[in-house]
Parts: structure tokens; sequence; C-alpha cells
């Protein structure tokens, strides 16, 4: 079989590999459809904390495909079954895992990251996974891209649900990636009266604005804080979140909340980064300033639920797909900032 590999910082080579076998307790998925994330490309830059620069990985943790084989010991999985997996794999035991966050656990494996994820023809979803639940049939009618989108999602709808979003409120997007443009989606499924999208090019929020923005703000052209104020009539915005990991967008977010504000700090800063918190104004307007990482295998099902019905078309922040024999294409491609979401078609040779 053919893998993408990650083989030490700035590297992703195009490798054959022995097929894998399913163990007892594992299943193997042949891999239709894998996302590139900003994390794969945080791991190839060097900078992730998981991943040494000199070790070898699959990377890829956003991915759906189809059981071809099934362990001995495994029951209710078969041969043919669609299935999507959360990447994050708790450890089972440790008190986040007994309150079901798996994604908060401090000894978590992940596919992608400490395990071969997604980004070859086949993958073994491990015991541990398996048994922890995070292996997903995919309900008829959805396709292995969506499928593979569900991850992302379940991350935003994490961040989302502690928001409490409603009709009333006005809702702050900063940044125009993928992550975006699934809050914009968002935003709009839970009927927010004005969201806002804020970013510093202007293609870039043309391209993003239909996914549901009633305003785009390009930070180029204007002062953000002049215009959030212009845009809400002098209110200020109920929600806000920062999808991009530039501290100036955290400082923005918090001085455009209104009284009552919600916001949450989405894309983590650089190691080491600090950001300066007014705490009055957290105090006297009762702000809440959330955070959150990852998804839990609820949020996952939820999220799930949210393309099923169709009230989310994950698809549509797609801009590039590209086979297996273009793989490092793609990595370059996705690097190189153009378009939205990037998706790798492993079973194709080109696209
Ligand atoms: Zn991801
Ligand atoms: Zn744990």
């Amino acid at each position: 079989m053919q893998a993408a590999v990650y083989t030490g910082k700035g590297v992703i080579a195009l490798q054959t590999r022995d097929n894998p076998r399913a163990g007892a307790d594992e299943v193997l998925v042949r891999i239709h459809a894998a996302s590139i994330c900003g994390t794969d490309l945080k791991i190839l830059r060097g900078g992730h904390f998981r991943v040494g620069p000199d070790e070898t990985r699959v990377l890829g943790h956003e991915l759906a495909g189809e059981i071809v084989e099934v362990g001995a010991h495994v029951g209710h999985w078969t041969v043919g079954q669609r299935v999507s997996v959360v990447p994050n794999i708790g450890c089972g035991h440790c008190a986040m895992c007994r309150k079901g966050l798996n994604n908060m656990c401090p000894d978590y494996r992940a596919f992608g990251i400490d395990i071969d994820g997604g980004f070859q023809q086949l993958m073994r979803v491990t015991p541990a996974a398996l048994y922890g639940g995070n292996l997903f049939e995919i309900p008829a009618g959805m396709n292995y891209e969506e499928a593979s989108l569900i991850e992302p999602l379940s991350c935003c709808f994490n961040a989302w649900k502690d928001l409490a979003v409603t009709p009333l409120d006005r809702v702050l997007i900063l940044g125009t990636g993928p992550i975006a443009g699934m809050f914009l989606q968002l935003a709009k499924a839970y009927g927010a009266r004005q969201v806002i999208v804020v970013g510093r090019r202007a293609a870039r929020l043309a391209e993003i604005a239909p996914l549901g923005a009633t305003d785009t703000v390009d930070s180029s052209a204007v002062d953000v804080l002049d215009e959030m104020q212009r845009l809400t009539g002098g209110r200020g915005v109920d929600v806000a979140l920062t999808c991009a990991p530039a501290p100036e967008l955290q400082v923005q977010a918090m001085a455009a909340l209104a009284r009552g504000g919600r916001m949450n700090f989405f894309s983590g800063l650089n190691k080491g980064t600090t950001v300066q918190i007014d705490t009055n104004k957290v105090h006297y307007w009762g702000l809440k300033l959330l955070g959150s990482t990852g998804s839990s295998i609820q949020d996952y099902a939820s999220a799930l639920q949210l393309v099923e019905s169709g009230q989310i078309k994950v698809t549509d922040v797609v801009t590039h797909r590209f086979g297996m024999a273009d793989a490092v294409a793609a990595f370059d491609h996705a690097l190189s900032g153009q378009g939205m979401k990037t998706i790798l078609y492993p079973q194709e040779a080109r696209l």
C-alpha cells in the first residue's frame, strides 16, 4: 500500500509499505478520504509537542473509510461497514475519561499523532480505539468526504455548545480558514441575528462569506474595533471566536464583546505567548472567557447528527482535492495557505 509519511521536520514522503493486518482486537480500514488539518501542518513544521522533529508518522486524524478486515475477537463490526473515527483515545481511567472527556485526558493517544493515521491506504484501528468507542459507523447517505470532516466540526461543536448561541446573538468570527467556515455554518444553523467575519485578505473573505456571514471586515483596510462598533450600532458582539493563532485577534475579540458576552479562544497560540486581559471588564460586564480543545465522543456524535440532518453542509469548506500520487503536492498546497480545506483521496491516484 501507499502512505504519505512524515519523516522529519518539513518532509512528507510517499512510501510503499507492506499492507498492515488487523490484530485479533483490531479492525483494518481502507481509507477513502482524509482531510489535512492545521494540526498536521503544525507537526510538519516541527511545532507539535507530541511528535518529535525526527519521528516517523503517518499523519491525518480527519478520516473515513471502509472496514476490510475484522480481528477474531471483535464483535459488532463487519467487513464492508463504512466508518470514521474520533482521533483522541483516552486512557479510560483518569478523572477526565471518567467524565467522558476523552479529549481532556492527560494521557491520550491519537491517530495521526502517536498512531499512524489517515494519509495511507489502509489503517489499523487499535484495540483502545475500538473498545473506547472511537469508531463510528457512517450513516447511510453520508459520503466519505463529509464523514472525514465530522472531526473538525466536532471540535467546533465542543466550543460552540458552551457559548449558548441563540437567535438574539451577534457573533464575531476572527479568521478565514476552514474552522472559521464551520463556525459561520454553526452560527447560521443556530439562527444568530448577525454573523461578522474578520480577515486580512479580501479574496479569502469573499470565499468564506457565503457560508453564513452577514458582514465581512477586512482588517487590512479598516480598524476592526471601530468597524465592530459601527456594524453593531455601538453594542458590541455577544459571542466571539478566535480562529487563527494570533494574539492580536484574542485582544480584538475581548475588546469587541458586549455586556454578558461570551468567547472561546479556539486557536491556540505558540507556547509561551501571553495576552493581557482587562479583568475589570470581565468582572463588571460579566464576560465568559472560554477555551476548548479537541472533541469528546459525545461531541462527535452530535456533529455527526448536524451533518446527517443537512443542517451543516460541511463539504462547503472544501476547496481542493488530491489523489495519492499527488500527496506531497497536497501538503505543499495546504502549507501555502491557499484555499480552505484540502482533502486527500488515498484510493485515487490523481484527481
Ligand atoms: Zn484536525
Ligand atoms: Zn484518561
